[in-house]
C-alpha cells in the first residue's frame, strides 16, 4: 500500500526505541491498520472513535500525505503549567514525610533521569533498613510524564501509610508484614516538561525488552533509556512478587499480556485482582466502556516493550496497569477525589501480595 511505503522512509532509522516527538489523535479505529505495522510508533488508548499515535518527526507529514483524518494532540495547550508541583517540590514533600518516620520509611535514589533528576523510591516497612523475607511489593507511577495523577496518588498514599502507622490497625499490620516500595515518578523530566516521553522523547513504556521481538528479546540494558535501565537494575536487585503501574488517559485496569494474544498463565488470578481493584475504586468498576472496569491489555491494543509483560516474563513479578483518569492532566483540585476513590483499592492491592502465593506458579 502506498501509505506504508511513505511511512517506512521516515522511520527506518529507528531501531527499537519509540520516539514521541509528534502526537496525533487519529479518527476511526479502522485506521489502525496504517500504523500498526510500524514498531517505531506508539499506539495508545484505542476506542471505537479513534486512538492516539506517537512517533518521531515525520509522523505528521505522513498523516497529511496519506490523507488520514487526525488532529494534533497538543497536551500542553489545555494545561495550566503552574498548577502541579515540580518534581523537586514533590521530592521535598515526600522527604518531609519520610523524615518524620525514620523507623518505617526510607527514601533512596535508584538512578537518574536524562536531566540528572533522581528517581526516588520510598520503602515503607517495619525496620525499614532490614531486608528480610517478608514479601516485596511495588508501585510505579508517572512513567509517561504527562500522566500525572498516579504521581499525586503515590504521594498521598505514602503520607497516609506513614501518618496512620500505629493508629490504624490494618495499615499498621500491612506495614509490619510487607516490604512496600513506591516510585512516584519514573519520568520526572517528562513530568517537568509535561510530555509523554523522557527528555529524549523516548516512550518508556515501549522501551523494555520484548520477549516476542526477535533481536530485542534479551534482558539487556544496551540502548535503552537511562530511566528504563534504572528500573531494570532495581528489579534485578529485589524479589518483587506483585506490582502495579499507573497511567492516565482512560479509566480501567489493564491486565497482561499486552504483547501477545496468548492466554496469561495466571489469567484467573489476574482477572480476579483486576476486578477487585476496580470494585474497590468505584468509578473504575462502574465503567460504561469496559465491563467490570477491566480489560486484557492485548485485546485493547497491542503494546510491545511495556513494563508489565517484562516484569512477569523475566522476574515472575505479577504486574497490572491502572489507567486512573480519562484526562491525563486533570485539574489538580480533583486529586482528593481520585485518592478517595482509589484509596481502598491501593491498600487492598498491596495486601494481596500475602495471598497470591498459593495460587501462583513457583519461581
Ligand atoms: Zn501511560
Amino acid at each position: 500500500m502506498v501509505k506504508g511505503i511513505i511511512l517506512s522512509l521516515f522511520f527506518s532509522v529507528f531501531a527499537f526505541a519509540k520516539y514521541t516527538q509528534e502526537a496525533y489523535y487519529v479518527y476511526g479505529k479502522q485506521n489502525l491498520r496504517y500504523f500498526a505495522p510500524y514498531k517505531e510508533l506508539t499506539i495508545d488508548h484505542v476506542t471505537a472513535s479513534g486512538f492516539e499515535v506517537y512517533g518521531p518527526k515525520g509522523l505528521g507529514q505522513f498523516i497529511t500525505r496519506a490523507n488520514i483524518r487526525a488532529a494534533v494532540l497538543d497536551t500542553k495547550a489545555s494545561i495550566t503549567r503552574a498548577k502541579y508541583p515540580t518534581p523537586e517540590e514533590t521530592a521535598q514533600r515526600i522527604q518531609m514525610a519520610v523524615s518524620k518516620f525514620p523507623q518505617i520509611a526510607q527514601m533512596m535514589s535508584i538512578g537518574k533521569s536524562v536531566k540528572g533528576r533522581d528517581l526516588w523510591v520510598i520503602k515503607i516497612s517495619k525496620n525499614v533498613r532490614v531486608n528480610d523475607n517478608r514479601p516485596e511489593f511495588k508501585y510505579i507511577a508517572n512513567m509517561h510524564g504527562d500522566e500525572i495523577m498516579g504521581r499525586e496518588l503515590m504521594v498521598l498514599l505514602i503520607e497516609d501509610l506513614l501518618s496512620n502507622y500505629g493508629k490504624d490497625a490494618y495499615l499498621t499490620k500491612l506495614v509490619d508484614t510487607t516490604q512496600i516500595y513506591i516510585l512516584p515518578s519514573m519520568n520526572p523530566d517528562g513530568a517537568a516538561l509535561i510530555q509523554r516521553g523522557n527528555a529524549n522523547w523516548v516512550d518508556l513504556n515501549r522501551d523494555f525488552p520484548d520477549f516476542s521481538e526477535k533481536g530485542n528479546d534479551k534482558n539487556t540494558l544496551d540502548g535503552r533509556a537511562v530511566e528504563t535501565q534504572a528500573i531494570m537494575k532495581w528489579q534485578a536487585s529485589r524479589k518483587f512478587q506483585l506490582s502495579a503501574n499507573y497511567h492516565g488517559g482512560a479509566e480501567v485496569v489493564s491486565l497482561p499480556f499486552d504483547t501477545v494474544p496468548d492466554k496469561f498463565p495466571l489469567a484467573d488470578l489476574v482477572n480476579g485482582l483486576g476486578v477487585e481493584y476496580a470494585t474497590n475504586a468505584p468509578y473504575i468498576g462502574a465503567s460504561k466502556v469496559f465491563k467490570n472496569g477491566i480489560t486484557n491489555g492485548y485485546a485493547w491494543y497491542e503494546v510491545n516493550g511495556g513494563m508489565q509483560d517484562w516484569s512477569w516474563n523475566w522476574y515472575k513479578d505479577l504486574q497490572i496497569t491502572v489507567e486512573l483518569s480519562n484526562q491525563k492532566y486533570p485539574d489538580p483540585s480533583t486529586i482528593p477525589y481520585y485518592y478517595q476513590q482509589n484509596r481502598k483499592a491501593l491498600i487492598a492491592y498491596i495486601a494481596r501480595v500475602h495471598t497470591i502465593n498459593q495460587s501462583r506458579m513457583v519461581r
